[in-house]
């Protein structure tokens, strides 16, 4: 067994966890989906990109092969490389795509069995090795595929710690959480939904630690800092016991902040900002009420329509929304419509394959692009809101065109409604600000909403210009930048003004070192995972007012995030 090894990625979502390590591969299995006739070519063109890359990892893998272990290794790949030229295999795939009316990975997998069954058939032993070629190359093709549409971690053999590539959201909202002591992910960053989950679900996590799942065997012992991004293989059993100290010491201090859950989220001088909890399914709803949230700043509905071959229908989604409002019994639950696109894609919605997903048809955009999907989900909020204080919330919105058009749609939903004599309420209707241009504008869209939040994970993104999910430069993706900063103080300055509620629930919110300044800029709700509840209410009632303004007002005036850390580090230390 190989000795002990020290990796460093980015604490992703804190505590420490420590287990035998669980390699997570992303399952094969493949579902057959039915697709709408409009997105079959843009279904043929997402098999052609992916044997695209699948050609070029071969091609590298080819060449490596070649340097390291001779021409007879290189012909395989060189062999594999041919495959997928062959007609016999794509083309025939392309075509049952287009016959069939299906999703790429089922209708690849199928025509890859065939071509290897037919194969092995002939009495040849080369051509049983053919076959065995064929199955490797689709399956790479079907891991390219479904890396975009998620795979299982329902299964886990016991307590362990999940060590794998990279995690879609899927992967992680379907975990056992029982069973899943900490997670290590070689890719991703803080603010990837697969991040985001684990902190929901309070599970350690630490993302973008490059090497990990070459460095670590199925079994070994692993420890992991989500709170330095520190991992360790295979350590010494002494450090282990220093690990399992340090694992206490972080226990009881959640123990103690849980103290706070009945204490007032007020500052020193009564200044009042509520605190409320980010969820993601119903599950999340007993943790949300245990850790103390005063209400759901942010329920995430696009898990619901995830892994499943049809959309969720009116009925299922009413029966989710109105539980969640029941179990807040009059306390505000802000549901967020269907935000996918980006890293969240959804195989049934048929979504084109674009260059820059970020940049690209979603939240809002992909939810007018379908009003089918979003005057069904707008339907079963509006019968909700009957049942308990439940407020609408777009994603995305980038200007009052789309705000408009947004809202036209929810007045559609309810003369539905209306006609069919179907009882419904009538909810504050608001906006994520996590578009530059959205805050910019703020006052516009201030005339025409109810509320609005601040998403500052995607506000980071597009300000910052740094791609959220890319390990390479999520150092740069820092919500503590005075560039985003500014953004959310005139989004918070505008809305004193002209006496609107203004909310934040991006992550910033959940971070108690950015707690000072947030209240500085006077907003009326931070929304956060719910186990950082207590820390970020420790940090309130430790401020004044008039300290946070002050703080806030010499924040807006660095000139990186480097020094804005470094000056709330500074405030955190003359505590
Ligand atoms: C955000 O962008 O800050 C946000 C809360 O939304 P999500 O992380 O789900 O994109
Ligand atoms: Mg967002």
């Amino acid at each position: 067994m190989a000795g002990r090894v020290e990796l460093k990625g980015l604490g992703a979502s804190g505590g420490i966890a420590i287990g035998p390590a669980h390699l997570f591969r992303r399952s094969e299995e493949v579902v057959r989906c039915r697709l709408p006739p409009e997105s079959l070519p843009s279904e043929v063109e997402r098999l052609q990109r992916a044997a695209q890359v699948a050609r070029q990892q071969i091609a590298e893998l080819k060449e490596k092969a070649a340097r390291e272990h001779g021409a007879e290794e290189a012909a395989i790949f060189e062999a594999q490389g041919l495959m997928l030229q062959d007609p016999e295999l794509l083309g025939k795939a392309e075509r049952l795509i287009m016959e069939a009316k299906c999703n790429a990975e089922w209708a690849l997998q199928r025509v890859g069995e065939e071509v290897a069954s037919s194969l092995e058939s002939l009495p040849d032993e080369y051509f049983g090795a053919r076959a065995a070629d064929v199955r490797d190359v689709v399956s790479r093709v079907l891991s390219i595929l479904q890396g975009r549409s998620g795979g299982k971690l329902g299964d886990l053999p016991g307590p362990v710690v999940v060590v794998g590539e990279e995690l879609m959201p899927s992967d992680t909202a379907q975990a056992d959480r029982d069973k899943l002591l900490g997670l290590v992910m070689e890719t991703g960053s803080c603010t990837s939904h697969a991040a985001i989950l684990a902190r929901t679900m309070g599970i350690p996590a630490v993302v973008g630690v490059k090497g990990v799942v070459d460095a670590v065997s199925p079994g070994d012992a692993v420890v992991v800092d989500g709170d330095t991004g520190v991992v360790v293989i295979r350590p010494s059993a002494d450090e282990l016991g220093d690990w399992q100290v340090k694992k206490e010491q972080w226990d009881r201090r959640r123990e103690q902040l849980r103290l706070l859950i009945s204490a007032a989220a007020v500052t020193r001088d009564g200044h009042r900002v509520e605190l409320a909890a980010n969820i993601g399914s119903l599950e999340d709803l007993s943790s949300a009420l245990e850790w103390g949230a005063e209400g759901i700043g942010l329920f995430r509905t696009e898990f619901l329509f995830m892994d499943r071959e049809v959309p969720p229908s009116e009925e299922e989604q009413f029966e989710v929304y109105r539980r969640a409002v029941e179990a807040f019994s009059g306390r505000p639950v802000i549901i967020r419509t269907l935000d996918v696109g980006g890293d969240k894609p959804i195989p049934w919605l048929g979504q084109l394959v674009e260059a820059n997903p970020f940049l690209g048809l979603r939240g809002i955009r992909l939810c007018l692009a379908r009003e089918d999907v979003f005057l069904t989900q707008l339907r079963a909020l509006l019968r909700a809101r009957a049942h308990g204080n439940l407020w609408v919330m777009f994603p995305m919105v980038a200007d009052v065109g789309e705000l408009r058009a947004a809202k036209r749609l929810v007045d559609k939903a309810k003369e539905d409604l209306a006609c069919a004599g179907v009882p419904h309420g009538d909810p504050p209707v608001g906006i994520m600000v996590e578009i530059p241009s959205a805050a910019l504008l703020i006052d516009h869209i201030l005339q025409e909403v109810d509320f609005v939040s601040v998403g500052t994970n995607d506000l980071t993104q597009y300000t910052l210009a740094v791609d959220r999910t890319n390990a390479t430069v999520s150092c740069l993706a820092d919500a503590l930048h005075p560039a985003v900063l500014r953004l959310i103080a005139e989004v918070a300055r505008a809305g004193r003004r002209c006496g609107k509620w203004v909310g934040i629930c991006g992550d910033l919110a959940g971070d108690a070192l950015a707690t000072p300044i947030l209240t500085g800029f006077g907003v009326d709700e931070l929304s956060m995972a719910p186990r950082l509840l207590p820390e970020v209410k420790e940090a309130l009632r430790a401020t004044s007012m008039r300290e946070a303004q002050e703080l806030s007002r010499r924040a807006l005036a660095c000139r990186s995030a480097a020094e804005v850390r470094q000056l709330l580090t500074q405030n955190r230390q003359s505590k």
